[in-house]
């Protein structure tokens, strides 16, 4: 059978009220028979207990109902700035989105890189204006910093009442039948009048029609509006308390109306993405999986596009095909195009990765990369290999944890995006795993890059029987270019087989340098070496790469890179000094600012290292009425003094003898 589906992300700054609304959204629907809370930790989506403590969601979760024939695909995203990787994994599952702005608070930091992402990925989105009752509760100035900080093409369909009071509601809308069947500028109410501004600059035969008052239908200005908002040309704005349940029917019929479906085409070849792990204790592994084009079956055998080269991964079998109704499973048969589901037996898969032929699968988009490394020890000795497997397993749910676990030295390494995320990974080790662990203090994390062109050689052949002989040259590249390999010696000299033992081990050899932290912004060129025929073994030119290439940084000398924020900081503007000082002091610098009313806004780009606590100091300075919002520029080189160096982990290729041994398995 084939059904209209939405698969709808909600995103939000933490505390918006998104984890209401989406409660709201499930009873209005008949769902749930009884609005969970938040804040008495009942809710269908915060369902890690950490997240019901503290309230915040963690994870990414997803729930389906129906209203109106059409099947809705909820994915609810962490709000938390720390957890933005789960936002950025949910972006391409997603038909469309909701972004919850709080009527107090208004627009937030995070949501405007959020709102960034979901326009770069051209995803429709429908702004909903929560906690109409709460005091100090003000749409119109949160409507000017929507069009300010986010888009100008953002339009009002609905008029609140008694803003800040109790019985806060809304006292008409755009899509309430009182809006006249055909009207002529003029007679539409005032508020609406910024829709037909809106429509009008997209269209000139409209402009004309309006400038003459020639009669225009309801159905006509509706169809514009309907088509703007697929093609992302306008936001529209809803509007509610969530708490109270106000607004939501509407908001349902809003999503219905205007939100694009997904497209739906399961005669064609599977083309589908795996947006998020879980590890269930009953049933293990299961991949949350959308489908583009075609259809997943529970028992087809999956093919894995992204792990196709992996040479131990052939084709996964999908065990069972399941989907989230009210917190739980469900089994479905099949995963039709156009729906999300829960596929249980893909044991190779990791999130972000293409089943079938990623034709129909949207690029993905990158939020936010940790800026921090963090080693973890656990507090009781004995628990170091359950705490190895615990974070093994976690880092497959969330790879940008990426971590690193050095066996010898029992030492493990995650990467973080700050402290919320320390304590929540805490929680989680203690509640789902039973493990205490301690986060040592965290370093930001640093790279490398070389200062000038270097050959780096390696001639290894003793002890025998060995032979791999590499000559990489090694050349700095420009900033942010990552790392380009290429060879210029012919497959005669070195097989083709040992050359691509180098190119794949050649990021293994690039995750740390001389000062400890991994390279980049370099073009790698094999411009000589040789194997033999009868001394080469597989694996010698593994051990080879990362000595040639070590050798040739020890010799050029690496400059350190740090991490540089974008920032934005809104305060008022008798701060403007202070504020001014303090970047001077982190080592930053802001363009002209620019003056609205009594605020400043100040943009400009600082150092990671220098701007960690700055958040929580601009909140003490301003009485909590500044705000700031900032993202990854870009890495740029710091001086020894400024940047940090950090020891070799493991055993250095620079230690030739030990690391030869080590390498090959002979060192106790
Ligand atoms: P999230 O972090 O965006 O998921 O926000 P939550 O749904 O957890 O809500 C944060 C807090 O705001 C909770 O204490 C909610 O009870 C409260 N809240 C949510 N919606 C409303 C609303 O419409 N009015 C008021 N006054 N409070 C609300």
């Amino acid at each position: 059978m084939t059904k209209v589906c939405k698969n709808i992300g909600i995103v939000a700054h933490v505390d918006a009220g998104k984890t209401t609304l989406t409660e709201q959204l499930l009873f209005a629907s008949g769902a749930t028979r009884k609005v969970g809370s938040v804040d008495d930790g009942t809710t269908a989506t915060d369902s890690l207990t950490v997240e019901r403590e503290r309230g915040i969601s963690v994870r990414l979760a997803t729930e389906t109902f129906y209203w109106n024939d059409h099947q809705i695909n909820l994915i609810d995203t962490p709000g938390h700035v720390d957890f933005s990787a789960e936002v950025e994994r949910s972006l391409r599952a997603l038909d469309c989105a909701i972004l919850v702005v709080s009527s107090v608070e208004g627009v937030q930091a995070n949501t405007s890189s959020i709102f960034d992402a979901l326009q770069y990925l051209n995803i429709p989105t429908l702004i909903f204006i929560n906690k109409l009752d709460r005091a100090g509760a003000d749409v119109e100035r949160v409507m000017a910093e929507i069009h300010q900080e986010l888009s100008p093409n953002a339009v009002l369909l609905q008029q609140p009442s008694n803003l800040g009071q109790t019985d806060a509601g809304i006292s008409g809308g755009w899509l309430k039948t009182s809006t006249p069947s055909q009207f002529t500028s003029e007679e539409l109410e005032p508020w609406l009048q910024p829709l037909l501004e809106c429509l009008t600059e997209l269209d000139d035969e409209f402009l004309e029609a309006i400038i003459e008052s020639v009669p225009v239908t309801f159905e006509e200005v509706d169809q514009k509006l309907s088509h703007a908002i697929s093609c992302n040309e306008i936001y529209p704005v809803f509007t509610g308390v969530a708490k109270a349940g106000i607004g939501i029917n509407e908001l349902l019929n809003a999503i219905i109306h205007y939100l694009p479906n997904a497209k739906q085409n399961n005669n064609a070849a599977l083309s589908a993405v795996v947006f998020k792990i879980e590890h269930d204790q009953r049933i293990g592994k299961m991949a949350y999986v959308r489908v583009f084009e075609g259809t997943l079956n529970a028992r087809d055998k999956i093919h894995n596009a992204t792990r196709s080269h992996e040479a131990h991964v052939i084709e996964d079998k999908a065990s069972q095909v399941k989907r989230v109704i009210r917190g739980k499973y469900q089994d479905m048969d099949c995963i039709e195009a156009g729906d999300i589901g829960v596929v249980s037996g893909l044991q190779s898969a990791k999130i972000g990765d293409i089943l079938g032929l990623g034709d129909a699968v949207p690029d993905a988009y990158q939020l936010s990369a940790p800026l921090l490394t963090v080693q973890v020890i656990p507090d009781n000795e004995k628990d170091f290999s359950a705490l190895a497997s615990a974070l093994t397993e976690l880092a497959d749910e969330d790879p940008l944890l990426n971590l690193e676990w050095l066996v010898e030295q029992r030492e493990l390494h995650v990467n973080i995006n700050g402290w919320i995320q320390v304590e929540v990974l805490q929680a989680i080790l203690q509640q789902r795993f039973a493990i205490q662990a301690t986060f040592k203090q965290p370093s930001i994390i640093y790279k490398e890059t070389p200062t000038q062109p270097v050959e780096g050689y390696e001639c290894y052949w003793m002890p025998k029987p060995c032979w791999a002989i590499v000559r990489f040259l090694i050349e700095p590249a420009q900033r942010g270019s990552g790392v380009h390999y290429e060879s210029k010696v012919s497959v005669n000299q070195i097989a083709a087989k040992y050359q691509n033992e180098i190119q794949a081990n050649l990021a293994k050899a690039l995750k740390q340098g001389i000062k400890g932290w991994s390279i980049t912004d370099v073009k790698i060129t094999l411009i000589d070496g040789s194997d033999h025929v009868q001394h080469s073994r597989p694996g010698d030119f593994i051990i080879a790469t990362p000595m040639a290439i070590m050798n040739g940084l020890n010799e050029s000398d690496t400059d350190l890179l740090e991490p540089i924020l974008d920032f934005q900081i809104q305060a008022d503007s008798e701060l403007l000094g202070t504020l001014t000082s303090d970047i001077t002091k982190m080592r930053g610098h802001f363009d002209a600012p620019e003056f609205q009313g009594n605020r400043v806004i100040i943009r400009g780009k600082f150092p990671a290292a220098t701007s960690l606590d700055y958040a929580i100091k601009l909140a003490s300075l301003s009485g909590g009425h500044a705000k700031m919002s900032t993202r990854l520029s870009g890495y740029e080189i710091c001086s020894p003094e400024q940047g940090q160096t950090t020891a070799y982990r493991g055993i250095s290729p620079l230690d030739r003898d030990k690391y030869i041994l080590w390498a090959r398995g002979a060192l106790q």
